[in-house]
């Protein structure tokens, strides 16, 4: 960080880099002197870049030393290097890539951090006690939200160590090409997030009966989950006549299960009963100076801690496969994370566009030029560990370490899949600022400027922008989101929760629609 007058802020990001971001609220204007012989030659937006030498045309403008794009036309030192004077480079070939080249060794094992959690029989651990009501097509989304309103209001307050009550609803099910190859991704998506650990074992599943999702492709190996087939209610059961007596069937299932979760108590759990997945949404150019890198180090720590960390959004991590594929603890891993990008790249081909449709307008307010400098700040939220494996779309977490799961960067679609995986706990970092919450998981949001932890007081649970200012440290910051992770997995509520602001589920369905 460089900081030369208290008034002017600015942070070049590596020694190599020939731009830096300004860090005052509301930008600078021409004439401010940044340090000896670098004064601006025209107003600077706040988090957008300025250029530290000249830059001449057809040359690297270098940030988190990566050429993140090349000089449309000469830029004068002190200029605004503003994405019009950029050139986007090509995505980094597949081929050729440092295969497990330099895995990080393993840190020190770090001890003696535990939470309160619910521990199931399989093993995991919830960090909320939340029946789910899992649903096998749309048809039945609004009798499931009539049955929830009356669940909520005449069997919640019966049971008090059952924090709500959620209904999975979604647009999948039926008038899809269910054998299609990519269904599977829908499916299993669908079938693991009822497996979520703090749904406790006891999620249930409101089916219509023709649809061609089958009550059956939800349960594991097609086989109904212990409970029995009192895990199903079929609204076209020939049982039922009339709507209420649909409704009738899912309360006294719903009011059985409440009673089995009502028995769960938080217990002492060390901390590698965590699951964290991780995410960024409306990102700017300070997502890579703050809010990222000390996610990054409280990410590591988790790791020493023995948990299980989850990075994802593929197109903000495509540019840096090479970082990745290094870091990956032996060839295989590395292999995976390629077969992912690759596929990702034949997905986005077949409507013609590539991962530069990313970036958003508030994306490149917020000071970032292209695709590329968006996911050199994106990956940094992965820390330094070694990267131990790759979990693909919809598929279960197993295993302890840091792991790619492979999703879009879609804020609702990487949530649901990281609920697929197992996430107990979501953190999210955002510079433009989002009010997102999940109904399942707690999220503990992160800001990556002071400006929008001001404005936002009650909707961002950590204020990552002290560190642009030289008022906290990344470690100091990345310990402060350690231990709130820690308090939200025991019960604390975040801010997302005191507001009860969810999200929809978003499923990642790149099949065919009929
Ligand atoms: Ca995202």
């Amino acid at each position: 960080m460089t900081t030369q007058n208290p008034a002017s802020l600015f942070i070049q990001t590596h020694e190599h880099d020939n731009v830096a971001i300004i860090v005052n609220d509301g930008g600078l204007p021409a004439g401010t002197l940044l340090g000896p012989g670098l004064a601006l030659q025209e107003a600077v937006p706040q988090g957008h870049k300025v250029a530290l030498t000249e830059i001449s045309e057809g040359s690297a403008i270098v940030r988190y030393n990566v050429a993140i794009g090349y000089a449309l036309r000469d830029i004068p030192k002190g200029g605004w290097v503003q994405e019009a004077l950029v050139r986007m480079p090509g995505a980094r070939c597949l081929t050729s890539l440092p295969m497990a080249t330099r895995p990080a060794l393993p840190l020190d094992p770090l001890e003696g951090f535990t939470f309160l959690g619910y521990r199931n029989a399989d093993g995991s651990v919830g960090t909320r006690n939340i029946l789910a009501i899992s649903t096998t097509v749309q048809c039945v989304s609004g009798v499931v939200d009539h049955a929830v309103r009356r669940i909520k209001s005449e069997l919640l307050p019966l049971f008090p160590n059952v924090d709500d009550v959620v209904g999975l609803e979604h647009t999948y099910g039926c008038g899809v090409a269910i054998e299609a190859p990519d269904a599977a991704i829908p499916i299993r998506t669908l079938r693991n997030i009822g497996l979520n650990p703090n749904f406790g074992g006891q999620a249930m599943i409101v089916s219509l009966g023709c649809e061609k999702m089958q009550p059956e492709r939800l349960m594991v190996d097609g086989k109904v989950p212990s409970g029995g087939e009192a895990c199903v209610v079929c609204l076209q059961d020939e049982r039922h006549v009339g709507f209420e007596s649909m409704i009738d069937s899912i309360i006294k299932m719903a009011h059985i299960r409440l009673a089995i979760l009502n028995q769960r108590r938080r217990q002492t759990c060390p901390a590698s009963d965590l699951v964290v997945g991780m995410q960024c949404g409306g990102s700017d150019a300070f997502s890579g100076v703050t809010a990222n890198p000390a996610l990054g180090f409280a990410a590591d720590l988790l790791v020493r801690a023995g948990a299980a960390v989850m990075f994802s959004e593929t197109t903000e991590v495509r540019d840096g496969i090479d970082q990745l594929t290094a870091r990956a603890v032996n060839p295989e891993v590395a292999g995976d994370l390629i077969r992912e990008m690759a596929w990702y790249d034949e997905y986005l081909e077949r409507s013609h566009v590539d991962r530069s449709a990313n970036t958003t307008p508030g994306n490149k307010k917020g000071g970032l030029v292209n695709i590329v400098e968006k996911a050199m700040g994106s990956i940094v939220k992965s820390g330094s560990t070694a990267i131990c494996g790759v979990v693909r779309p919809g598929e279960k977490l197993t295993k302890k370490g840091l792991f790619y799961a492979a999703t879009p960067a879609s804020d609702f679609i990487c949530g649901t899949l990281q609920l697929a995986a197992g996430m107990n706990l979501h953190v999210f970092t955002t510079g433009r600022g989002t009010p997102y919450g999940l109904a399942a998981v707690p999220v503990l949001k992160i800001a990556t400027r002071s400006d929008l932890a001001r404005r936002w007081h009650d909707l961002m649970d950590i204020n990552a922008g002290r560190i642009a200012t030289g008022e906290a440290s990344i470690e100091a910051v990345g310990w402060e989101i350690f231990h709130a992770l820690l308090e939200v997995a025991s019960g604390r509520k975040t801010w997302a929760e005191h507001w009860k602001l969810h999200n929809a589920l978003a499923l990642f369905n790149p099949g065919p629609v009929t």
